[in-house]
């Protein structure tokens, strides 16, 4: 029996048991979201415990010393935070709540870094506090820290954010250049104001070649550091590994070829025709690439054999040989798999010209990453009783902002047994970043509520309850 929810080109989300298991009780969805609003974000961590052991395993393989942090900013809820620690790893965390609500939950300094972009005084003064690690972006924050520093009597520890110098990669807004931050160093007040224990990337994409490369750049630093009387002891690359939505690489190819083929104008796969950033019929480079080969342990494992610019050690050894610790952030892939948003059908309509559109009590900011669309398909579940026979429909989503281009997602639905209100929409695997990153309480709507599963049941996430001052 097909689905009674897909696209019109059809894009099947990778499910977790805990993801089946609730959806196949539509009582208990409907129970939820009476009680606690639409849309509602749910999350069960455990795939976590994978996520982290396949990483794991790949840099165990090759001995080398590996610690995780998970990256805070893709998503907000606590219960992250306590299954990564419960689990060993840090977190990576990008202002002074995200810090504070760490500090306060137990997490120690040992075990968290400050990646934050720009860096308020009340962020630096409390990681100084609490003897946390501070990825240094520039010198003008890096002076506002040692004056922070001076007056606390502190030695800061701190690590180097590097932009690579190498022409094969981007340019970025993130760090400084190797040479810029030894110039910054050579100076006694400042050696003795910092304690230099690593160095920081983070790049674009997903390349397994480019983190080797700017690896061997980053080691090159240490090597330096450690000439000038620093004792760096880590190396952190950052996020951006790599991860799965979909099982079907060939769903994910065909899609772009059936985009590719239709007419301007055609509205048959996506909404005014969008081609959702696409020249051509290769995957667009303006959405996540929800199909990937090489994930996780496989691609940290690539990373770790390769020999940058045909050296005769690997990533490996050359960490090893340093007695340096490699260290990672990732966000997305860690919280694959531990997320699901579900919204409630409000409305079925008609768009004027005759275009089938289905309303959700929800707006397109709660299903969404700074990417062009999410590319997974939902899942619908009958829970509503129709006012009239459920006939069957191709149709668009849409949301409560009173805009016209307020879609929850840009492609198109088939709705082979139909759709009425009071149904339930399900979209999995939206735990990084799509519940999060831009969700926004526009019109006085209010934030979707947070829960995640306990032994007992669905329990609310003490984020939502959280007062931020
Ligand atoms: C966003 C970010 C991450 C996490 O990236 P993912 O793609 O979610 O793994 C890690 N580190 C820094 C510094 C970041 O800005």
């Amino acid at each position: 029996m097909p689905p009674l929810m897909y696209g019109t080109a059809q894009l099947t989300a990778r499910l977790e048991p805990w993801m089946e298991r609730l959806l196949a009780d539509p009582v208990l969805c409907q129970e939820l979201i009476q009680q606690y609003g639409s849309p509602l974000n749910l999350h069960d961590f455990t795939p976590m415990s994978r996520n982290i052991a396949e990483l794991r395993e790949a840099a165990a393989e090759h001995d080398v010393d590996f610690q995780i942090y998970l990256a805070r900013k893709a998503n907000k809820t606590i219960g992250a935070i306590d299954h990564a620690a419960a689990e060993g790893c840090g977190v990576d965390v990008a202002s002074f709540h995200e810090l504070d609500q760490c500090l306060k939950r137990g997490v120690p300094a040992e075990l968290l870094i400050v990646t934050a972009a720009v860096k308020s005084a009340e962020l630096l003064a409390l990681a100084v506090e609490n003897d946390v690690v501070l990825s240094l972006d520039n010198v003008d924050e890096a002076l506002d820290l040692l004056d922070i520093a001076a007056q606390s009597g502190r030695r800061v520890r701190v690590a180097l954010r590097l932009a690579s110098a190498n022409p094969r990669i981007a340019p970025t807004r993130f760090g400084l250049r190797a040479e810029q931050w030894l110039q910054f160093l050579d100076s006694a007040e400042r050696t003795q104001g910092f304690q230099v224990c690593g160095v920081h990337f983070h790049l674009n994409g997903y390349s397994a070649q480019q983190r080797a490369l700017v690896l061997a750049e980053s080691l090159r630093l240490i090597d330096a550091l450690l000439d000038l009387g620093h004792a760096p002891e880590f190396v952190d690359m950052g996020g951006g590994i790599p991860m799965s939505y979909l099982d079907d690489a060939a769903q994910w190819s065909g899609f772009w070829e059936d985009l590719a083929a239709l007419p301007a104008g055609d509205e048959s796969l996506t909404w005014k025709s969008d081609r959702l950033g696409a020249t051509g019929a290769e995957p667009s480079g303006s959405v996540y690439p929800y199909h990937q080969k090489l994930i996780r342990g496989e691609w940290l494992d690539q990373i770790l054999e390769s020999r940058p610019e045909g050296g005769h050690e690997s990533v490996a050894q050359m960490l090893k040989r340093r007695g340096v610790q490699l260290r990672c952030e990732p966000g997305r892939s860690l919280l694959d798999g531990c997320g699901m948003t579900l919204a409630k059908v409000a409305f079925v309509k008609t768009r004027s010209d005759g275009l089938p559109l289905v309303g959700l009590h929800m707006n397109r900011t709660q299903c969404r990453s700074t990417s062009a669309d999410f590319l997974v398909d939902p899942i619908l579940i009958h829970a509503g009783t129709p006012r009239s026979e459920r006939v069957a429909l191709s149709a668009f989503l849409v949301g409560a902002y009173c805009i016209e281009e307020e879609l929850i997602l840009r492609r198109r639905f088939e709705f082979p047994q139909g759709v009425a209100a009071g149904d339930l929409v399900a979209f999995p695997n939206t735990g990084g970043y799509l519940m999060h990153i831009i969700e926004s309480a526009s019109h006085q709507l209010p934030l979707a509520n947070n829960l995640r599963s306990g032994g007992q049941g669905w329990l609310r996430d003490d984020i939502d309850s959280m007062i931020l001052d």
